[in-house]
């Protein structure tokens, strides 16, 4: 087990100006709860829900991707190398140990995660996969300054994005560097996945509310979602606070049009095969046996089928959509 992490030492993780300090802080300062006592959370079942959510979509893209890959890696197949960029506390690693993946490269903006997210690497029983860390705004600096080159010679088979690639879309500059450290490791065959807030949702209740109303808000008792304006939708930088509750406090959000996400990715060789609400994700997979099993381990229902989210609970998980590109 060993790491490259330069947490201490990144220059790029301490240059934060404006919301980046805001939403660094928000993640730095967010207690890591154990297993036991993360059961106590209000909305636990939709925590359990987004993380089968995420089960899924690693199972249904990232496994084959494995199984496709070139076996000239030095990795044999089924054995693959993964880059989870905004990686928190880490809270996928047991999912990536699943996937028997042979080599994980972890990186997020707050240090404090990253270290969080080490420890929990170390902390595994079996972690049969060689894991690094590193703190980085993946969104104005490329991946090889935290990275020696031969930690990036071997490309991705899998890079992995989730519930914080709307952080870039603040600025197209953060866009395009956000894609270009998807991209440039990323072999052709190799997927991209993440979770994303739900563009068209979020507008259709921003033109809902009616004219003369003095917030522009939404939401219910576990999520509010507040809008600065309406007036226009701009492709970038359409801020939004989010809050949601036992999660995210306020923090400055930013819509990822869908077209738009689409027609830059473009751009860097990454191209889409699979965008579905978090809603349809369940309706498509609840009925398969491998994933109706994995819902009642995770505790997203009990062994009756009853639901662990209640009707706020399961409004607020259609905030999201899973996506998958394929890089050509
Ligand atoms: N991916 C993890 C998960 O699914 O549990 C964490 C998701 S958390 C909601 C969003 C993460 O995005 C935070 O850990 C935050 O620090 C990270 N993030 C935000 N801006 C970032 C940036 N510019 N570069 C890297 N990570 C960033």
């Amino acid at each position: 087990k060993r790491s490259d992490s330069g947490s201490q030492d990144q220059p790029s993780a301490k240059k934060k100006a404006g919301d980046v300090d805001v939403v660094v802080d928000h993640y730095n300062s967010r207690p890591e709860v154990g297993v036991v006592q993360r059961q106590d959370s209000p909305i636990i079942g939709l925590k359990n829900f987004n993380n089968w959510v995420k089960s899924v979509l690693i199972t249904t893209f990232a496994h084959p991707a494995f199984h496709n890959g070139p076996s000239s890696n030095g990795y044999g197949k089924g054995r693959g190398k993964v880059l989870d960029m905004g990686c928190g506390k880490g809270g996928d690693m047991t999912k990536w140990a699943k996937a028997q993946i042979r080599e994980l490269i972890c990186v997020d903006i707050a240090a404090v995660s990253v270290d969080q997210a080490q420890r929990r690497y170390e902390n595994m029983r079996s972690s049969r996969f060689d894991a690094y860390f590193a703190a980085l705004d993946c969104y104005t600096a490329p991946l090889s300054t935290a990275f020696p080159p031969a930690r990036l010679s071997v490309p991705f088979d899998v890079v992995s994005m989730q519930f914080c690639m709307h952080y870039a879309f603040e600025t197209v500059q953060k866009a395009r560097c956000m894609l270009d450290n998807v991209s440039k490791h990323l072999r052709p065959g190799g997927v991209f996945i993440g979770t994303i807030p739900n563009a068209e949702l979020l507008y259709s209740h921003l033109d809902a509310l009616p004219p003369d109303a003095e917030e522009l808000s939404f939401g219910n008792s576990v999520y509010k979602i507040k809008f600065d304006q309406r007036d226009t939708k701009p492709r970038f930088g359409h801020r939004y606070w989010f809050f949601l509750q036992d999660a995210v406090e306020n923090v400055p959000e930013y819509v990822v049009q869908w077209d738009c996400f689409v027609e830059l990715a473009a751009e860097y060789g990454l191209y889409p095969k699979y965008k579905e609400e978090f809603h349809q994700v369940f309706s498509e997979n609840q009925e398969v046996p491998e994933f109706k099993n994995l819902m009642i381990r995770m505790k997203v229902v009990d062994a009756d089928g009853g639901s662990s989210m209640d009707e706020d609970q399961w409004e607020a998980a259609n905030i999201y959509i899973a996506f998958a590109f394929e890089r050509r």
